[in-house]
């Protein structure tokens, strides 16, 4: 395993780690969670990600009760939640100081943990000032029940302001940010957030680095009966993929097959690798459904020496979706 600095924490996290959405009580029951979980810490990992609205608590449920199990020493691996999504009742959604202050304790207890050591907020709150969220995390990181909080899909904007309010009132910022990124959606990580790196020295925790397998090519030929977008509460994943667009998705990832064919390697492998190949990504959260899938992810960090600037080239030509940053002329 290689081990990443979250951006300029002083936080190691190892370049691949585990989350459980949709996953997590939908398709793995306890007995394969804790499979999966022994077979990702064995390699390395010691990240598992984690969220108060994944299978509505069931999944956060899952993993603490394999961490219990386990009995890994706390100090050995890191584990987080995410609040936003708690409940339909106003005051159990959102980004409040309420409602902050509540998931954060139900977390704790559903993943039988005295502390999180990550606390996503798992989207922006339009309706509550930042103020108030950046004084409700630094309260959670000074009673050490959170120590380091971030985001999920801000705007760079709404991440610079927050790191603003907190450097103003000397307290702790965001550390991290919690963004989709993979060969098919990549404007935030490589465009967006492209200053923030430095500036607010920002980590990133990956998700969806397959596109929700997509990228593993397994789509081509329709959806598979055990496939994730055959899922019945997944609808809305199944009709992205009836787009023009989730059809072009589909042909790229044929493409890129030919690729990863040409260098003897599966193409989740090389779609993994060339995630990891982003120094700006701290860590890339990997999925999986079963342990045959997880084994071989696991594998990507040995692809990546093989992404030369020639194969990262031909990569290329076959996404054209890289972003541009302006240009000075
Ligand atoms: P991926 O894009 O990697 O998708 C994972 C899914 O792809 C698996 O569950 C499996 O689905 C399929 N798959 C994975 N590996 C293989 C393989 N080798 N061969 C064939 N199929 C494979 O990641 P996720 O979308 O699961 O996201 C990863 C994590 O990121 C989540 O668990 C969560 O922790 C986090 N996340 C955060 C979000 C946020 O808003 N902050 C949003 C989404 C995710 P199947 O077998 O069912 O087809």
């Amino acid at each position: 395993m290689q081990y990443r600095r979250l951006g300029s924490s002083g936080l190691h996290i190892s370049a691949l780690s585990f989350g459980s959405w949709v996953t997590f009580h939908t398709q793995v029951d306890g007995t394969l969670a804790k499979q999966l979980m022994t077979t990702a810490y064995e390699a390395g990992v010691n990240f598992f990600d984690n969220a108060e609205v994944y299978a509505r608590g069931q999944s956060e449920l899952i993993m603490g009760s394999v961490l219990e199990e386990l009995g890994w020493g706390r100090d050995t691996y890191l584990v987080s939640s995410k609040v936003y999504w708690g409940g339909d009742r106003p005051t159990q959604k959102g980004l409040s100081r309420k409602h902050i202050h509540d998931a954060c304790h139900a977390a704790l207890k559903r993943l039988r943990v005295d502390y999180l050591d990550l606390f996503f907020c798992h989207r922006p709150d339009l309706e509550c000032p930042i103020e108030e969220t950046v004084r409700a995390m630094n309260d959670l990181i000074r009673q050490g029940k959170v120590l380091y909080w971030g985001t999920s899909e801000w705007t760079a904007e709404q991440i610079v302001e927050a790191a603003g309010i907190a450097r103003a009132l000397g307290l702790q910022g965001p550390t991290m940010e919690q963004p989709q990124y993979n060969m098919l959606v990549r404007e935030k990580v490589e465009l967006e957030y492209h200053r923030l790196y430095e500036t607010v020295g920002l980590g990133t925790t990956i998700w969806s680095p397959l596109a929700s397998g997509i990228l593993t090519g397994k789509y081509s030929k329709g959806i598979p009966d055990d496939s994730r977008l055959a899922l019945p509460d997944y609808k809305f994943l199944r009709d992205q993929l009836e787009t023009e667009k989730g059809r072009e998705r589909v042909a790229t990832a044929e493409r890129l097959g030919e690729v990863a064919d040409e260098l003897g390697v599966s193409l989740p492998k090389l779609a993994l690798a060339w995630c990891l190949k982003n120094p700006h990504v701290s860590t890339v959260i990997l999925g999986a459904s079963r342990l045959s899938q997880l084994e071989e992810n696991l594998a990507a960090l040995e692809v990546v020496d093989q992404l030369t600037d020639e194969v990262m080239e031909r990569i290329e030509a076959v996404l054209g979706n890289k972003p541009q940053l302006p240009s000075r002329f």
